[in-house]
């Protein structure tokens, strides 16, 4: 079906009164952003849905970048014909026949924006309903949950049909809820933790500790390629990377080995919120799920969460492994996730860390290193680069990989 325009409906945004301009324009601005491969395109956003001309472009092509972009709640693709009951019905039976595999009850739902038009919804309806049922046999009206239904609008400028309603990717538009920064490792949690509070709108970057020679280039390089994995749903989205190599072998050397994790976590956290101060975000997210490791238990993340008042916000707290790892294979972070590579985490893990670091204690620990002046020169040992969605990282492993199983 050669379609003419692809209709959005938007999600949540309609309801949040005078914010809602900004919503608008920044979905207007984040589907262009994901469309700009379709230079034909015409985008208008209107006061309750965007308006997609296609202008001879795939509708099918389209609706797959389409699917990506949060804030939207659903989209059909649509014809626009003239204002012609004749044009309306060949359209109509089209439409319907190309439908026919998905049910076989039916209904028409017309609605009008012109009152002016020669007949009102019920004629239609009733007119259309007709000469569907004459033409397609298969198909039986039924009013109320029928398989298929036919939406007919009537406006001034033609009549549009559209017979599929496509669910959206959901959430509120990327960049609504403000910037904070992604503690990003290459395990399966923090990318799914990016791309949830992505969904609610997040302006996210991504901070990744990395420990040379400890850590290889590919442990990096599986952060990068994690990021450019979730960056079709922001356009791109911006790596730091941090050098943490003298921090972790100087907590090594002096900090008893009980609280290895929970220092070197808290040095994570001070360094990742001076980058979030240095970048303007607001918050701070990760992967933590509650009880899942030696680190992620309450007194633990106390004992963190002890360096900074930053909001820690962790999106995946209280799902159970299973339900993360669903997601990661919807989103398809999860084969790149299992791959064996080092994370600077794991490499000075001690074999016991404390799953109850005492408070005091850990503060105290932590004198015995030089917080400020090693936090310093990590920071300006920093690295940053823009990620596309089409850049590759680990491509050679990917396929020595796949040709393994
Ligand atoms: P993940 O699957 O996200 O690695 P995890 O269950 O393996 O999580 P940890 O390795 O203990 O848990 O890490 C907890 C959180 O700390 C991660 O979700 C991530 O947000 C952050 N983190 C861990 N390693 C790094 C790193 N190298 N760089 C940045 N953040 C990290
Ligand atoms: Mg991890």
């Amino acid at each position: 079906m050669q379609y003419t325009e692809i209709m959005v409906r938007y999600g949540e945004l309609s309801t949040k009164g005078k914010n809602r301009r900004d919503f608008i324009n920044r979905l207007f601005g984040n589907t262009m952003k994901a469309l700009q491969a379709f230079p034909a395109l015409q985008i208008h956003a209107k006061r309750d849905r965007l308006h997609i001309i296609l202008n001879g472009e795939d509708s099918q092509a389209v609706m797959a970048k389409l699917g990506l972009v949060f804030g939207i709640q659903n989209y059909s693709p649509t014809i626009r014909v003239e204002r012609d009951m004749n044009a309306v019905r060949q359209t109509a039976i089209a439409m319907l026949k190309e439908q026919v595999q998905q049910g076989a009850t039916f209904k028409v739902n017309t609605r009008r924006a012109d009152h002016n038009f020669e007949m009102d919804t019920n004629e239609i309806n009733a007119d259309l309903g007709d000469i569907i049922l004459n033409a397609i046999p298969e198909l039986t009206v039924q009013m109320h949950k029928p398989d298929i239904t036919l939406r007919v609008e009537v406006r001034l400028d033609g009549i549009y049909l559209s017979s599929q309603t496509i669910l959206g990717a959901g959430g509120l538009p990327v960049g609504t809820a403000g910037r904070g920064m992604l503690m990003l490792s290459g395990g399966i949690d923090s990318p799914v933790a990016g791309y949830l509070a992505m969904k609610r709108g997040v302006d996210l970057q991504m901070v990744h500790f990395f420990s040379p020679p400890y850590t290889s280039e590919k442990a990096l390089a599986k952060a990068k390629e994690l990021t450019a994995k979730i960056a079709p749903y922001a356009g791109s989205i911006q790596f730091i990377e941090v050098p943490f190599t003298k921090i972790q072998e100087e907590i090594k050397n002096k900090v008893p080995e009980g609280y290895l994790m929970t220092i070197q976590r808290r040095m994570m956290l001070r360094i990742t919120d001076k980058i979030r101060e240095m970048h303007h975000g607001l918050a701070i997210f990760n992967g933590e799920s509650l009880g899942q490791v030696a680190s992620q238990t309450m007194q633990s993340m106390a004992a963190i969460n002890d360096v900074t008042t930053t909001p820690i916000l962790r999106p995946v707290i209280s799902m159970d492994k299973n339900e993360i790892i669903k997601i990661a294979e919807d989103i398809d972070t999860f084969d790149l996730s299992v791959m064996p590579f080092e994370d600077c985490c794991t490499i000075f893990a001690p074999p016991a860390p404390k799953t109850h670091p005492n408070m005091e204690k850990t503060r105290n620990y932590e004198k015995l290193i030089d917080v400020e002046g090693l936090m310093a020169e990590s920071i300006a040992g920093i690295k940053t680069s823009e990620i596309r969605p089409d850049q590759h990282f680990l491509e050679q492993d990917q396929a020595e990989i796949a040709d393994l199983l």
